[in-house]
């Protein structure tokens, strides 16, 4: 995880598919550095991220390919 971007807000997060939720994420999360369920940091030894969403005005946000394809 991100040490500097930790703070956590709530976000209105537009999911692909269209439906709109308000999730509590950190900063690195919302800015897409993180996995959006475990908070792996998204690094080339992370492997591939899959974008799930985007918060309007913030930025695409992902899930690491182990949550993206896991029990959702
Ligand atoms: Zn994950």
């Amino acid at each position: 995880m991100i040490s500097n971007k930790q703070t956590v807000s709530s976000y209105v997060v537009m999911l692909d598919g269209g439906s709109l939720e308000t999730l509590e994420l950190t900063a690195a999360q919302a800015e897409g550095f993180e996995c959006l369920t475990c908070k792996t940091q998204h690094t080339t030894e992370s492997g591939a991220f899959q974008p799930v969403g985007r918060i309007p005005s913030i930025g695409t946000v992902f899930q690491c390919l182990k949550c993206a394809g896991g029990a959702r």
